[in-house]
């Protein structure tokens, strides 16, 4: 049993101003894994404080000073990535191979990246007798999902830090112990104290009191459309920055001279992979109608391949989150059987020798149209929609056809032609035949959000623009 039942506050564990817990249930045996404090307003009040007060120095330190600092982090983190990969597996359910794994190597991945941009970011511009230089905001809220956790909290945590900001980090109730072994890391490798502060606790309470804060001046939020939403609402009368990094329903478009059988194979374990809790998943799969019939036997062969089961053993795929999102995925796929799509892999329930668990089945539907439910809202489970289109406009009006605009795939044997699609798309985020990189700024438009992380564009999140002009050269 994990007990977590202080905050880091001012660079110090405390304990909550006022004593509250909740369990932390294990989503593969719906047993109680641990214990965590919740944190209140009041709490809430002192982390804002200790990060307003560290404010004025970190915010003048030099670039050395902060590289220093983000190398000794990374030097922790790498120390500590068993433990957190291990703890990601029992807090959300990843297979073992993916919280040791990907989990992990995205969180080393975006420190590194801090690191890299961090050497060369221009804080200072000169345009003729103006001089721009970027500042840091101020006090930042960052709020994290639970579905990729190290991964989100380094991608905000690195580059605030880097700009010369402080922080507040508010983790995922559901998913908070590689936040509190994160937490560890940055208090080992010697962040000033009030630099960072992390609260355990829900969104209602103290999401929301961040959010509303006067002396906070910029809210990081990944998490659901709805959450957004409510959080811009909450923090409109402050006048704070709000960056928002939300769902999505990306098409993934297999080109008719791709190699089709391995594409279709590739998109459809692909979004099986974090049991389909993946923002940026390609889970509306776009095939030419004349190849239905082959697109469906490919996936349903992918699908019956993914192994599901204890996420500590040898599997590919462990349960959902929680108990809630169980049933949404089963909601979800009963939408899709009533609206009349043909289910071809997968279906209700738990897959068969499981009996606990929140486990599901890696489902496909084919012949999906794109009004129907479930190729419009975003499931966040192991549900893959196939689409047939007649050509390749076709294929960009249904991928576009979205209130979503987070991400894209575009797979095909032509690199130009690729391309031109890829350019069509409206998302902020296309993978090419797999392309990936941690410098390619990642965020979406429309009902995604407005926000782009990774890389050097998440820096520039964390800074304002300020212009210093002095008297023109005579002429
Ligand atoms: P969620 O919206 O339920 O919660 C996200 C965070 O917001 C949590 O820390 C939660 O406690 C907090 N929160 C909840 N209510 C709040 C409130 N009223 N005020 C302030 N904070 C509040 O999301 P989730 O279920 O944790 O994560 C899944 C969602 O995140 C999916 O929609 C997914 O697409 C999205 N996501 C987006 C990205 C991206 O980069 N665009 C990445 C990962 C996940």
């Amino acid at each position: 049993m994990r007990e977590y039942l202080k905050f880091y506050i001012d660079g110090q564990w405390v304990d909550p101003t006022t004593p509250k817990t909740a369990d932390v249930i294990n989503p593969a045996t719906e047993e109680v894994s641990g214990r965590i404090s919740l944190a209140s307003v009041a709490d809430v009040e002192k982390a804002v404080a200790a990060a307003h007060r560290a404010f004025a120095p970190w915010s003048q330190t030099t670039r050395e000073q902060r590289l220093e600092l983000l190398q000794a982090i990374q030097a922790e983190y790498a120390k500590r990535e068993k433990e957190i990969g291990e703890a990601i597996t029992e807090e959300m359910g990843a297979p073992a191979s993916l919280g040791g794994g990907f989990h992990i190597g995205l969180g080393a991945g975006h420190i590194a990246t801090a690191i890299e941009v961090l050497k060369t970011f221009k804080f200072e511009e000169r345009r003729g007798n103006t001089l721009l230089t970027k500042d840091p905001i101020g006090v930042c809220a960052l709020i994290t999902p639970w579905n990729w956790p190290m991964n989100q909290i380094a991608v905000k945590v690195l580059p605030a830090l880097a700009t010369g900001n402080t922080m507040v980090l508010k983790p995922p109730q559901l998913a908070p112990y590689s936040a509190q072994i994160f937490a560890e890391v940055l208090d080992k490798a010697g962040v000033p104290k009030g630099v960072f502060n992390m609260l355990q606790g829900s969104g209602a309470v103290v999401g929301a009191a961040l959010s509303a804060h006067p002396r906070v001046d910029l809210v990081s939020i990944t998490g659901s459309e709805a959450v957004g939403v409510e959080i811009a609402k909450t923090a409109a009368p402050t006048v704070k920055r709000v960056c928002q990094e939300l769902g999505g329903k990306s098409a993934f478009i297999v080109l008719d001279d791709a190699n089709f059988v391995a594409n279709v194979a590739g998109a459809t374990g692909g979004m099986m992979i974090n049991s389909g809790q993946t923002c940026s998943a390609g889970s509306r799969l776009l095939v030419p109608k004349k190849r239905m019939a082959e697109a469906i036997a490919a996936a349903k062969e992918a699908a019956a391949a993914v192994s599901v089961g204890d996420p500590k053993g040898n599997v590919a795929m462990g349960p959902v989150v929680s108990k809630n999102q169980y049933n949404e995925v089963q909601r979800y796929i009963e939408i899709g059987i009533q609206e009349g799509a043909e289910l071809v892999a997968g279906g209700p329930g738990r897959p068969d020798g499981l009996s606990k668990g929140y486990f599901c089945k890696p489902t496909v539907f084919a012949n999906v149209r794109n009004d129907m439910t479930i190729a419009r809202e975003e499931i966040f489970g192991p549900v893959l929609v196939i689409i047939g289109y007649d050509d390749i406009d076709h294929a960009v009006e249904i991928a576009n056809d979205s209130d979503f605009g987070l991400a894209g795939y575009v797979n095909g044997a032509d690199a130009a032609q690729c391309l031109a699609v890829a350019r069509r798309l409206r998302t902020g985020w296309v993978s090419i035949n797999g392309g990936f990189d941690f410098m390619a700024p990642f965020g979406g438009i429309k009902r995604s959000g407005n926000g782009r992380e990774w890389g050097e564009h998440g820096f520039h999140e964390y800074v304002e623009t300020k212009s210093l002009i002095e008297p023109a050269p005579a002429a």
